[in-house]
C-alpha cells in the first residue's frame, strides 16, 4: 500500500513508490513488419529502449524501400479486392472489434506505452489508451453513416493512405489516423516513430485477432527515410502526417504536382492566457497541465504563459509552490507526474534551448527535486522575464519548459498570442464568459480551451493554422480528408 511520510522539513512530502506491475505484459524480443496480415522479415532491425533506464526492450524491423513497396502493394491490393467493396456496417464491425479487444488489453498497452516512450503510467492509463479506444469506438459508429456528412449520397474512399506519426502519443496518433481511414473504406500503411514502435505492433496483433481482412492495415517501422519512401510511393493516394513543421514542409514539396491528398499536423507554441479576473488556483492547475503533461512533449502544450501584469507575481508564487509537489521519476510509478524525456536527442534539444534562455537573460526556475541517476530526465522548468525576441519565446521546445510573458491589456495579450509562426492551440482563463468569446475570435489557433487545457475528445476536431499545418483530425471533420466526395 501507499505509505505517506512527511519529512522533518514539512514542505517535503515523500511517497513510497507504487510501481505498476509489468509482469503481465508480453513484448517479443523481435518484431517483424506487419504486412498483408502476416509478419514479414526485414533485412535490418533496430533496438527500442526504455528512456527511463536506457535498457533495451525489443528489436524492430527497419523497413527499406522494397519493404515499403511491399506494404503499399498489399494495401492497394486489399483496397481493390475487398475493402472498398466491404459493406459499411461490416467495416464498422471490425472497428468495434478492435476497440473492444483494445479495451480488454488496456492495462498491458498502458504499461508498454510507458516503458517504450517514458510517459507516466498515470497518463497512459487515463489518457493515451482510453482515448485511443474511444477513437476506434467513435469512428466505428460513423462507418455506415457517411452519406449524412458527405456531399454525395454514395461517399467513396480515396484508396491507400500513408500515415506517419511521431513518438509523443504513439498508440493515440495511430488511432487518430487508422480509425477514420478504414471507417471510410481506405486501406493504410502506417509507420511508427523511431523510439516508440511497440504499441503499434501490439495493435497489429489485435488487428489479426479481430480478423480484419489482410492488408487493410499494414504496420511498419523505420526512420525518416522509410517515411519518405511512403510519401514518394506512386500508389499512395493520401498522406496523413503528424510531426515537425520542417518535415511537413519537405513532404509538401515532394508531393507537389501529384494528386496525393495531404493533411499535416505539425508543431505549436501555444499561448495560455491568464487574465486578472481568472480563477487563479484553477489557472495554476491549468498551467501545470498545459506544459508538464507528457513531459511537455505535446504539440498543443501551453508553452507560452501570457499572464496579466498585475497578477503575475501572485501567479508565479503559486506556480512555484505547486511545482514543488511535482514528482519526477520512474514512469511506471503511479505517483509520478513527470516521466522520462523520450530520447537522448530530445533531452539534448531541450537542454540547448534552456541554455539559450539563460544566456539571453530570462530568469530560470526549477524546483529542488532529485532526478534519477539513469535515463533521460529534465526538471520541470519555467522562465520569467522572457521577451518576445528570445528563442524560448518562439521555438518549440517540446519539453517541460514554460516561458512566461506579461501583458497589460486584452489587446496586447491577443497580439502577443498571435505573434508566432504556429497556430495550433491556445488557452483563455477568465471568469467572464463574454471575454472568452471576445478573445477567442481574435486568436489564430485551431483549438482554444477556456478555463481548462489539453482536453481531448474523439468527437471534437483537432488541427492548426499557419505553420501548425492544415486539415483536421477527430470528429466529423476527421472523416472528410478520407473521402473522395
Ligand atoms: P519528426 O517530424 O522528426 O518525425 C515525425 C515522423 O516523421 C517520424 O515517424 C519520422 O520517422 C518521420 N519522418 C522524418 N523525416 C521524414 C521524411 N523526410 N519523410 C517522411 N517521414 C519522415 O518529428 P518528431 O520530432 O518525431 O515529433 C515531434 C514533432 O511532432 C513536434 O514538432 C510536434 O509539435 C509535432 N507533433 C504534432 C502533433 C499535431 O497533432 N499537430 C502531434 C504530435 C506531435
Ligand atoms: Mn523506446
Amino acid at each position: 500500500m501507499n505509505k505517506l511520510t512527511v519529512k522533518k522539513n514539512k514542505s517535503e512530502i515523500i511517497y513510497d513508490s507504487s510501481v505498476e506491475d509489468s509482469k503481465h505484459i508480453s513484448v517479443k524480443n523481435k518484431y517483424d513488419l506487419f504486412i498483408n496480415g502476416k509478419w514479414v522479415k526485414a533485412k535490418k532491425y533496430f533496438k527500442t529502449i526504455n528512456p527511463s533506464n536506457e535498457e533495451v526492450l525489443s528489436e524492430v524491423a527497419f523497413a527499406d524501400k522494397s519493404d515499403v513497396n511491399k506494404a503499399v502493394s498489399s494495401a492497394k491490393n486489399s483496397f481493390e479486392k475487398y475493402w472498398k467493396k466491404t459493406k459499411p456496417t461490416d467495416r464498422g464491425k471490425y472497428l468495434f472489434r478492435i476497440a473492444r479487444i483494445l479495451q480488454e488489453k488496456a492495462r498491458e498497452f498502458s504499461v508498454i506505452e510507458s516503458l517504450d516512450g517514458g510517459k507516466p503510467i498515470r497518463e497512459s492509463k487515463s489518457i493515451d489508451i482510453p482515448l485511443a479506444i474511444s477513437h476506434f469506438f467513435y469512428y466505428a459508429g460513423w462507418a455506415d453513416k457517411l452519406e449524412y456528412i458527405s456531399r454525395s449520397s454514395k461517399p467513396e474512399p480515396i484508396g491507400v493512405a500513408g500515415q506517419i506519426i511521431p513518438w509523443n502519443f504513439p498508440l493515440l496518433m495511430a488511432a487518430w489516423k487508422i480509425a477514420p481511414a478504414i471507417a471510410c473504406g481506405n486501406t493504410v500503411v502506417i509507420k511508427s516513430a523511431e523510439t516508440t514502435p511497440l504499441t503499434l505492433y501490439k495493435l497489429a496483433e489485435i488487428i489479426q485477432e479481430a480478423e480484419v481482412p489482410d492488408g487493410v492495415v499494414n504496420i511498419i517501422s523505420g526512420d525518416g527515410k522509410t517515411g519518405s519512401y511512403i510519401v514518394d510511393n506512386p500508389n499512395i493516394n493520401k498522406i496523413a502526417f503528424t510531426g515537425s513543421t520542417e518535415v511537413g514542409k519537405n513532404i509538401m514539396k515532394s508531393i507537389a504536382g501529384t494528386d496525393k491528398k495531404l493533411t499535416l499536423e505539425l508543431g505549436g507554441k501555444a499561448a495560455n492566457i491568464i487574465f486578472e479576473d481568472a480563477p487563479i488556483d484553477a489557472a495554476v492547475e491549468g498551467i501545470i497541465n498545459g506544459i508538464y503533461f507528457n513531459q511537455g512533449h505535446v504539440c498543443c502544450a501551453g508553452s507560452r504563459l501570457l499572464v496579466q501584469e498585475n497578477i503575475a507575481n501572485l501567479v508565479i508564487k503559486k506556480l512555484k509552490s505547486r511545482m514543488n509537489y511535482l514528482r519526477v521519476g520512474n514512469p511506471l510509478d503511479k505517483n509520478t507526474d513527470i516521466g522520462a524525456i523520450n530520447s537522448k536527442s530530445q533531452l539534448k534539444k531541450i537542454t540547448e534551448l534552456v541554455e539559450s534562455g539563460i544566456k539571453e537573460g530570462a530568469n530560470i526556475y526549477q524546483p529542488n527535486c532529485e532526478l534519477p541517476a539513469k535515463g533521460y530526465f529534465f526538471k520541470p522548468t519555467f522562465f520569467s522575464n522572457v521577451s518576445q525576441a528570445h528563442r524560448i519565446a518562439n521555438e518549440e521546445i517540446f519539453g517541460p519548459v514554460l516561458s512566461i510573458i506579461t501583458f497589460r491589456t486584452p489587446k496586447e495579450a491577443i497580439e502577443k498570442a498571435n505573434n508566432t509562426c504556429y497556430g495550433l492551440s491556445a488557452g483563455i482563463w477568465t471568469s467572464k464568459g463574454s471575454k472568452v468569446f471576445e478573445v477567442l475570435k481574435q486568436l489564430k489557433a485551431g483549438v482554444i480551451w477556456a478555463n481548462t487545457f489539453n482536453k481531448f475528445n474523439p468527437a471534437s476536431p483537432f488541427g492548426g493554422f499557419k505553420e501548425s499545418g492544415f486539415g483536421r483530425e477527430g470528429g466529423v471533420h476527421g472523416l472528410l480528408p478520407y473521402l473522395k466526395n
